[in-house]
């Protein structure tokens, strides 16, 4: 099997972690505090490659991840996004964007709009309720 980063890493500090997925924090994405993923803990390319069972839980677990940021973040707009045509590893990226930041109203991945952007201290503070926000997570 190739390499794949999700297999060979964490891929971020964990929030929780279950037989079937895990939940990060992705500390590198500065620019955007509270960007979260959400990972399945086996290597499978498509979510449809999963039984139902598995499946439904795992969005389960983005729509709960969801309701959390939003909580904690209040963001203008949530992003959920599964893509894995760079890491083909079933996750999802949930990631709370404010109509200032840095690529707004474009993907985080995409033209940069904002380039003065920087988060506000309470954004990135809110860290510390969103890790106790997933100490008791529950789907
Ligand atoms: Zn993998």
């Amino acid at each position: 099997m190739n390499p794949c980063f999700f297999c060979d890493t964490t891929g971020g500090t964990i929030l929780f972690n279950c037989d079937l997925y895990r939940i990060i924090f992705i500390d590198l994405e500065t620019d955007y505090p509270g960007f979260i993923r959400i990972v399945l803990n086996k290597h499978v390319k498509e979510v449809s490659d999963l039984n139902d069972a598995d499946a439904l839980n795992l969005f389960k677990a983005v729509l709960a991840s969801e309701k959390i940021i939003r909580n904690v973040y209040n963001p203008d707009k949530i992003n959920v996004a599964s893509l894995g045509n760079v890491t083909p590893h079933v996750h999802w990226h949930i990631i709370p964007r404010f109509i200032a930041d840095k690529h707004y109203p474009n993907p985080i991945w995409g033209e940069i709009t904002h380039p003065e952007y920087i988060p506000t201290k309470e954004i990135i503070a809110a860290k510390d309720k969103l890790i106790q926000q997933f100490i008791n997570f529950t789907i």
